[in-house]
């Protein structure tokens, strides 16, 4: 091939710059990057060597190199992994503008700026932090595999690369860093040492250095101490240790919100080393992304983002696992059955949920900050994990009509805060917390010292039908079916009362459903208002209002559910219309009246008007005292 000139995508030239030109404080993290990409494909060649024995002829010892030379002010870092085809090559870092590249890019636009580098590596995109050292970088690779050829990818980061072939001995990456003036504190050995030291020591391979351009032999003591952090002693590693093994496995450096550590002995062997993180990565919401854990199977890595380990709901959770009670030849389809991976994943799913129960307790705010972030995918595993359905159910909190703005409310909590009087759990579904703590529905609970959970995420309407109950109390919405509230003697008391008016307005309200009968199925007196002329309820098993909207919304096919208007007999409004009524039937500012109590209910529980324009007219004609 001869030497091809590309552009870069107009997403990666705009990272770039923004690379280049935003880090002056964090330049050093190049080296962290590079280390952890070379890593990356040490593993994937080590995982090949299980079933292709050529790969271990080929490199009898995994190494990388770190190799500086002063005079030319250049900085190698070489591998001898997987290496890369000139198509992955052109793929992973060249022209095509990777999903996480143009995500980055969008994160860019849309966040301040200071967070950049802890953008850079959730996005994928470590590579170009070359470019902040590096006036030039050449990248000479071989695949791993027959048939394959060496090429060499060069850049400025100045809008093109080129690509051409070249010949390398081993398969392998070298990334070759021409230093910028100002940077050759990268070229010495103090420094060097220093960085791999806080950020890459648990790397698995030997890191060695060496100078005047020359290769390190293989009995060079290496710059990192290469022991697995999951194996060592809990009590022997540092919080800083922990954090650091973090952003090398999630390429996220934010610190995580909770590292749990984890050897467990008996049925089962195996060591985990998971990390609950403090925001969702942006990886999260790629659909097409596995999700999962790290496995190793003695001190072999067999795969990245082993989704057998962990379930669905968890995703969230970043981690690595070492059991010896795998094969070595394991593949994916046959662990997809394994009893061994199975129990694993049990002990973590356990393990997991039970430290969130106790984060719950122990440090309520750092389970806000992972509820605001991770709550959504949680809820999902009411659904799925039926045998943790009681843990799950602990650890879910909801707004309600007593809790303070941002603040939530577990189930726990709701039950504890119960009046004696109170025997069932009260919610209401609503699109948003502003309607619903407005909502006529709640009043009459509200009075009573009640308080109203407010399911508000589109989920927790999948949500409520998993719920049914918590510790023997059952979850009532307050906008379905008939609500009696209170103590025994208390509802007996309220029924009379409500029967008696009921009889006092049974022909207004047999007049106001007959205007209103395209619209209504049936129209009562309300025990649910206090200070609202009326609201509209649904049957006990039928959808609400906001359900119903948003099934529409999915373009699900919703029957037209006619709900039930609910009247307050000690409004002030519905008063005057009732003497309105008795003094002349055939008064027509009557019928505007039921339009308007119908209109008012409805937008009461954050619905659209039927007729939006007749609506205001009314109103209007109300005010000017037509
Ligand atoms: P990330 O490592 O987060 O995916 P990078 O921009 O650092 O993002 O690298 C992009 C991709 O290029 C990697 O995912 C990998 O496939 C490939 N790559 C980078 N460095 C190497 C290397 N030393 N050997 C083999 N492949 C590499």
């Amino acid at each position: 091939m001869s030497k091809k000139t590309h552009t870069f995508k107009a997403e990666i030239q705009q990272v770039l710059d923004l690379v280049i030109h935003s880090l002056y404080s964090k330049k050093e993290i190049f080296l962290r990057e590079l280390l952890s990409n070379a890593s990356d494909a040490i593993d994937r060649a080590q995982y090949l060597g299980l079933t292709d024995k050529t790969v271990v002829a080929d490199a009898p010892s995994w190494k990388i190199d770190i190799i500086a030379d002063k005079e030319d002010k250049t900085l190698v870092i070489a591998d001898n992994g997987v290496g890369m085809s000139e198509e992955e090559l052109d793929k992973n870092i060249g022209v095509i503008a990777n999903s996480g590249t143009k995500a980055f890019a969008q994160a860019l636009r849309e966040k301040s700026q200071t967070n950049i580098p802890e953008l850079i590596g959730q996005f994928g995109v470590g590579f170009y932090s070359a470019f902040m050292v590096a006036e030039t970088v050449t990248v000479v690779t071989l695949k791993r595999g027959e048939g394959q050829k060496a090429i060499k990818w060069i850049s400025s980061g100045d809008g093109s690369y080129s690509l051409e072939d070249t010949a390398r001995d081993k398969p392998g990456t070298t990334v070759v860093l021409k230093l910028r003036d100002g940077m050759d504190e990268y070229l010495n050995e103090w420094r060097i040492r220093e960085l791999v030291k806080k950020y890459s020591d648990f790397i698995a391979c030997p890191i060695r250095f060496g100078e005047k351009g020359e290769a390190p032999k293989e009995d060079v003591q290496p710059l990192n101490t290469m022991k697995a952090l999951w194996k060592r002693s809990k009590s022997e590693i540092k919080g800083e240790e922990y954090n650091e093994f973090y952003s090398h496995l999630a390429h996220d450096y934010r610190p995580p919100l909770k590292a749990i550590h984890l050897a467990v002995e008996g049925a089962v062997e195996f060591k985990a080393l998971l990390f609950i993180p403090k925001e969702a990565g942006f990886d999260l919401l790629m659909p097409h992304k596995k999700h999962g854990l790290n496995l190793y199977v003695r001190n072999v890595f067999i795969g990245a983002d082993f989704d057998l380990l962990l379930p669905e709901y968890l995703r969230f959770v970043k981690g690595v696992v070492d059991s010896s009670d795998l094969p070595l030849n394991v593949s994916r389809e046959m662990l997809q059955d394994d009893a061994v991976i199975r129990k694993i994943k049990s002990n973590i799913t356990g393990k997991i949920l039970s430290t969130l129960a106790e984060m719950m307790k122990d440090t309520p705010e750092d389970f806000a900050t992972f509820y605001a972030s991770f709550g959504r995918i949680l809820k999902e595993g009411l659904h799925s994990d039926f045998e943790n359905a009681e843990k799950i159910k602990g650890l879910l909190m909801f707004r309600s009509s007593r809790s303070a703005e941002n603040t939530f409310v577990s189930l726990k909590e709701y039950i504890a805060s119960m009046p004696d009087s109170q025997k069932e759990i009260y919610y209401l579904i609503s699109d948003d917390l502003d309607t619903a703590r407005h909502s006529p529905h709640i009043e009459a609970l509200v009075k009573r010292g009640y308080d109203v959970l407010f399911f508000v995420d589109a989920i927790d309407q999948w949500v409520i039908e998993q719920l049914g109950e918590y510790e023997g109390k059952k979850l009532v919405a307050v906008d379905k079916g008939q609500l009696e509230l209170g103590t025994a003697e208390e509802k007996v008391e309220s029924k009379k009362k409500l029967e008696a008016a009921a009889n006092d307005y049974q022909e207004l309200t047999a007049y106001i459903k007959e205007q209103l009968k395209e619209d209504v199925r049936e129209v009562r007196l309300s025990p649910r208002l206090t200070d609202s002329a009326c609201c509209l309820v649904a049957d006990e098993h039928a959808m609400n209002a906001s359900m119903e909207r948003l099934m529409r919304a999915m373009n699900q096919e919703v029957p037209k559910q006619p709900r039930l208007l609910e009247l307050n007999p000690d409004h002030a409004a519905l008063k005057r219309m009732k003497a309105m009524f008795d003094e002349d039937k055939e008064n027509p500012r009557l019928a505007d009246f039921a339009e308007l109590l119908y209109g008012q209910a409805l937008l009461g529980e954050g619905s659209a008007l039927k007729n939006p324009q007749r609506f205001t007219r009314l109103v209007s004609e109300l005010m000017a005292g037509v």
